[in-house]
């Protein structure tokens, strides 16, 4: 009787031994891990990328949106299976229709992580008056992570080139000190960025080819003209991308980028602290 108790105690207990450790590894992949990026899958990187040929780490970050331009871009990176980052404004995600239609495509995609550019964009670019009040720079930074709900902490400041993490401080305008100080002590991360990809700004085209570009952040890389060694953040705009040329480049951009070994693209919550 002894021995036919225990046989169904193992038959009984097994299953529940099975569940239980299932239980306990969905607790542990879930929703800790996904929570920083917006709620969104971290585990989506190349898979070619081997870490130990990776020496240049490229942060493709475009700003301002959602608007014109922005699902030029949204579709060139789905299409790439791209990691990019978004500063969003977000005034812009309630300004139509067709901008919360963008913005819930943007929450949508796995490749793409959103952060903060404030409420206004520093009062509508009244950028002098904005950065002399601090206390009304949180709340325009907040106001957009309340109505939003990003989960994570990465801003960056509208019209200037402010850093503050944990190991890189720079302020380009001085005057915007204080401010930028204060956000920090509120809890964001600033980042900034190492090089620019403008218009022309006699033509609606980029300054600069996707060809020339690459050498151009080679250069940056190899000449140590980042803010962190190994590690460059790309600034463009949205809007820029609405010309079909412009989106062309950036996808050969994209493109070259993948062909290169020595290069990986990530989401800006990488970015070494
Ligand atoms: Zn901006």
């Amino acid at each position: 009787m002894k021995a036919v108790i225990t046989i169904w105690q193992v038959v009984l207990t097994f299953p529940l031994l099975i569940l239980f450790s299932g239980a306990i590894l969905m607790s542990c992949n879930s929703p800790s891990g996904t929570d920083k990026k917006n709620n969104k899958d971290s585990t989506i990187k190349d898979s070619k990328f081997s870490p130990n040929e990776v020496k240049k780490t490229l942060f493709l970050t475009f700003d301002d949106g959602p608007g014109i331009g922005t699902n030029n871009v949204r579709q060139t990176v789905e299409y790439e299976k791209t990691l990019v980052t978004f500063f969003i404004i977000g005034k812009h995600v309630f300004s139509s229709r067709k901008q919360r239609q963008t913005w819930a495509a943007l929450k949508a995609d796995p490749y793409i992580e959103l952060c903060n550019h404030g409420y206004t964009h520093a009062w509508h670019n009244n950028f002098n008056k904005f950065y002399l009040c601090p206390d009304s720079v949180i709340t325009d930074f907040k106001r957009t992570k309340d109505s939003l709900g990003f989960t994570n902490n990465i801003a960056r400041t509208p019209g200037r080139n402010i850093w503050r993490t944990g190991t890189v401080r720079k302020t380009d305008i001085q005057n915007s000190m204080v401010a930028a100080d204060s956000l920090q002590k509120a809890g964001f991360i600033l980042i900034g960025w190492d090089f620019e990809w403008t218009l022309n700004p006699k033509s609606s085209y980029v300054s600069t080819t996707a060809d020339t570009l690459v050498k151009k952040l080679d250069s940056l890389f190899e000449n140590n003209k980042t803010r962190k060694a190994g590690n460059l953040v790309l600034l463009a705009h949205d809007r820029i991308f609405k010309n079909s040329y412009n989106a062309l480049q950036l996808r050969r951009l994209i493109e070259k980028l993948k062909n290169r070994k020595e290069y990986r693209l990530s989401w800006l919550s990488d970015y070494p602290n």
